[in-house]
């Protein structure tokens, strides 16, 4: 299929990846964020190689479900829900919850008693390209007191956890979280069995060196001192970007008070959310122009009406200069937030379709 944009994601890779995050963290239960990429062979592909599954919602469940993950090895990772959605994770056989809310863990004690809780703590996601600016997570006062209620409405205060912020790239973070973590233990007398890294483990994408997974593990491992709690990640990104490459297609090039734009076929509502701020800025390439073409500064935009769908103005993004309709460029470390992201049909375009493929070499190994 040479539909255009679509996201070519190769399966090889995603299973490349999570081996490799199993080598880095063999101590760690690896719990799939599903959100990064929901594709039903992705899950089928993870749940196959046993990995778990961190879930936010009831359409996430079902499609767990159907992959065949085991509820055992799921866990409600959003602070955020619905009576509903806990009465069908309950009736589905998911008994772990991550909460950060005294309302919430009222919500759990009357929908999923003697349920599993852990406790979000909040930390200085600084380093992340896409901070959650306070959205989630307590101090560790307060999830000390989260901790014993949860205990006193007769839920089990099972756990800590925080997230470090997406695409996070610097390791001290975590460390920050496992220090709130330890001090919300002392604080709390409740000696969780369960500590949760979250996410965030990043992924290359334009200039600069991001930390490998074995330099994060390190700093991980150096925090936790003699502290052995049954650990818990929820990697989405580190599993599934570099499996994919979104593939599209000029449609106008054209100057503007001095500056190039080329405006593409795929924008920030067909599944480019992540440029929004610029804060992802993505490797392009051009197959058909060779790597020596002369290539300029461009301000590259989408195709819809909407005066946001401009994807990079700020960053030092170069196309060849020959670059005309109907000339490919592809958006490499894809896979992530891409597909799950893009709208149903704004301005009638569709949703970014993914074909499953097998991805030439030099576009699997990103050095
Ligand atoms: C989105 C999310 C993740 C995954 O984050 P990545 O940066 O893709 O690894 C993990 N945990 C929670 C709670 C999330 O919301």
């Amino acid at each position: 299929m040479n539909a255009s944009p679509r996201l070519e994601l190769d399966l090889s890779v995603v299973q490349t990846s999570y081996v490799t995050f199993r080598d880095a963290f063999p101590h760690v239960e690896p719990a799939y964020a599903i959100k990064a990429n929901p594709h039903p062979d992705v899950l089928a592909l993870l749940a196959g190689l046993g990995a778990s599954a961190d879930l936010a919602s009831v359409g996430e469940l079902d499609a767990c479900l159907l992959a065949g993950v085991e509820p055992r090895r799921m866990t409600w990772g959003n602070p955020v829900k619905k009576a509903s959605d806990v009465r069908a994770a309950v009736a589905a056989g998911v008994s772990r919850f991550t909460t950060d809310s005294a309302a919430d863990v009222d919500l759990l004690a009357r929908e999923a008693p003697g349920a599993a809780v852990t406790v979000r703590l909040a930390v200085d996601d600084d380093g992340s390209a896409t901070p959650f600016a306070g959205k989630f997570g307590v101090p560790p006062e307060e999830a000390a007191a989260l901790l014993c209620r949860a205990r006193d409405v007769g839920l089990r205060p099972h756990g800590l956890g925080f997230h470090p912020g997406s695409q996070q790239t610097d390791p001290s973070s975590w460390c920050r979280g496992i220090a709130s973590a330890r001090r919300a233990v002392a604080l709390s007398g409740v000696a969780v069995e369960e500590l949760n890294l979250g996410g965030g483990f990043p992924t290359r994408h334009g200039a600069g060196r991001v930390p490998t997974l074995w330099e994060i593990a390190a700093a991980i491992d150096a925090e936790l001192g003699d502290w052995r709690p049954h650990l818990v990640a929820e990697p989405g990104r580190a599993l599934v970007a570099d499996a994919g490459v979104l593939v599209a297609e000029v449609v106008l090039v054209t100057e503007r008070a001095g500056r190039r734009w080329v405006y593409l076929d795929v924008g920030r509502y067909q599944g480019l959310a992540e440029t929004e701020g610029e804060m992802i800025v993505y490797r392009l390439r051009c197959p058909g122009h060779p790597d020596a073409a002369p290539r300029g500064p461009v301000v590259l935009a989408g195709p819809t009406c909407d005066g946001d769908d401009v994807l990079y103005r700020r960053a030092d993004v170069q196309l060849p200069l020959d670059l005309a309709p109907g000339d490919v460029v592809e958006f490499l470390g894809a896979g992530a937030y891409t597909s799950s992201y893009a709208s149903v049909g704004f301005n009638g375009l569709p949703p970014l379709p993914t074909v499953i493929t097998t991805l030439p070499t030099p576009e699997r190994t990103p050095d």
